[in-house]
């Protein structure tokens, strides 16, 4: 038995999508984009949302729609994807990297409030592993000093914090669709706000700054047989960052799956807890709580990590690793800023599979592995 890390959920609804823009011939950005970012606002509950390629061009946008005066500071948590800690980059902003609560994984308010200066122009939470953190205080703190906040949604799809959808605490929410998240366009996100006029701009930003569309000059061109047509205007600075058709197409079939999905995960990672219960050389990484309703991965701190995964590799059970701190990469070594939590349990964590399309049997499978490696580890302890 092989068994995946991830693996997309995808078949038939997908297809059938798929086949309809194919039976429109137009793949581009267009109707299906719109339909698409209406409905997943209307899914996360908030008045605004504009589709893009990646969730890493979210991000981008996101931080540029502040027009912060470059130079300044943005706290981003020293325990996340590149793609976070880039943002602030793109827009000539400097990344300073905050340490992360030991228990969640999520910005460390405590180290938040020792890392802040009059310098920081904004706050970028991660919910790492669809974990809330404390959100709500985060923000709060925030407000206090007048920091924007950004949240980094890409291991969350409609997960809940205190009854609220995560993603709305902030000022922006960025949702990845990358093949590997909660849910899939192949490559895509989402920019998601309460702030209708802060959005409208980052429309013609993702589209390399037009104040139209081609499929919005189709579509006047259809209506008044103008033959100013082919007019549009620059406003800004823009990117080629739009998404398009196809992708909303996988999008819309997805978005209908996703409740399903997301309660496959939980499901899963609860068997998982129950397996490892008895367990005493790993645990889980993350307090898993069913009211959050959105969890993309599953991760252990185990000690011995590097054997674990060794083990399980020969088990044919993929495993992965989320994340070495940043500031131990070459190129953020320079922004190294003290964040003794990240550096100390980064080297147990271990992700094991979680994809709402594995099987009991395989759940089963890893379990047993886990159990067995926790045995003969805990002879070498
Ligand atoms: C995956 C990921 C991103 C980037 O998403 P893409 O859609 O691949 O650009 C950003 N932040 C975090 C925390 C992620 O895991």
């Amino acid at each position: 038995m092989k068994v995946r890390l991830f693996q997309p959920n995808i078949g038939k609804e997908e297809l059938d999508g798929i086949k309809d823009v194919f039976d429109r011939a137009w793949l581009g950005v267009g109707p299906k984009t719109k339909e698409f970012e209406e409905a997943f606002r209307s899914f996360i509950g908030c008045n605004s949302s504009v589709g893009v390629n990646s969730c890493t061009a979210a991000l981008h946008l996101a931080v540029s729609a502040f027009k912060f005066q470059k130079g300044k500071k943005v706290l981003v948590p020293n325990l996340t994807f590149v793609a976070t800690a880039m943002a602030p980059l793109y827009n000539g902003l400097e990344p300073v990297f905050v340490d992360v609560d030991e228990e969640t994984l999520c910005i460390s308010l405590e180290d938040l409030e020792k890392k802040y200066d009059k310098d920081c122009v904004a706050v970028m939470p991660v919910h790492f592993g669809g974990c809330p953190g404390k959100i709500d205080e985060v923000v709060a703190f925030a407000k206090s000093k007048n920091l924007k906040v950004i949240e980094d949604c890409a291991h969350t799809a409609g997960g809940k914090y205190k009854g609220k959808t995560i993603g709305t605490f902030g000022d922006i929410g960025c949702y990845s669709f990358e093949e590997k998240k909660c849910m899939t366009t192949g490559d895509g996100g989402m920019i998601c706000s309460d702030d209708i006029e802060l959005l409208n701009p980052l429309r013609h930003s993702r589209w390399v700054g037009m104040n139209k569309d081609t499929w919005q000059r189709e579509n006047e061109n259809l209506k008044n047989k103008s033959t100013s047509q082919w007019y549009y205007e620059i406003l800004d600075l823009g990117y080629k960052y739009n998404m398009n058709d196809l992708m909303a197409s996988i999008g819309l079939a997805q978005l209908k799956k996703l409740p399903e999905m997301n309660k496959r995960r939980i499901e899963i990672i609860f068997k998982y807890l129950d397996g490892i219960k008895e367990c005493k050389t790993l645990k889980s990484a993350l307090p898993y709580d069913k009211n959050v309703k959105s969890y993309w991965m599953f991760m252990l701190r185990v000690k011995n990590r590097d054997r674990f995964i060794e083990f399980m590799r020969n088990k044919d059970i993929a495993t992965g690793v989320h994340y070495m701190p940043l500031t131990l990469h070459p190129f953020f070594r320079s922004y190294e800023n003290n964040t003794p939590i990240a550096y100390k349990v980064w080297s147990e964590f271990v992700t094991i599979p979680l994809h709402s399309a594995l099987t009991d049997m395989e759940v089963d499978y890893v379990i047993e592995s886990i159990c067995e490696f926790d045995k003969l580890n805990e002879r070498e302890i």
